[in-house]
Parts: structure tokens; sequence; C-alpha cells
């Protein structure tokens, strides 16, 4: 999973359905952590801007 920055708004919904704690916000950019990351896809679904694409 990785987020698109340009389409991301840093509203945070991801980061409170991620299992695994695998999403940060920082002040400027969402960030996936693949280490943590179980391609789950719960984040994919309720991203509001669709910013968030599977590679
Ligand atoms: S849910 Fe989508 S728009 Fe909201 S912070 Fe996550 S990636 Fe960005
Ligand atoms: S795919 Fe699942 S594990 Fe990976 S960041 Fe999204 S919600 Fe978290």
């Amino acid at each position: 999973m990785r987020i698109n920055f340009e389409s991301c708004d840093l509203c945070g919904t991801c980061v409170s359905v991620c299992p695994v704690d695998a999403i940060e916000i920082s002040e400027y950019r969402a960030i996936i952590d693949r280490e943590k990351c179980t391609n789950c896809g719960l984040c994919l679904k309720v991203c509001p801007a669709q910013a968030i694409v599977k590679e």
C-alpha cells in the first residue's frame, strides 16, 4: 500500500482503522510503514479521498 500525497488531506481515518498501526501522520504527510503493513486493505476501503493505492 502506498499513500498518494497529492490526494491525501491528512484526515486520519486510515490511521484509526489500521490494525497494526502501520500508518503515521506527520505535519505534512501520511506514511505507511511497509515493514508493518500486512496489506489487509482496510485503509484503502475507508479513505474518503481515495488516496491509498495498492502496489
Ligand atoms: S484516510 Fe486517506 S485522506 Fe485520510 S489521512 Fe489516510 S490516506 Fe490521507
Ligand atoms: S493495508 Fe492494512 S495493515 Fe496496511 S496500512 Fe492499510 S490498514 Fe494498515
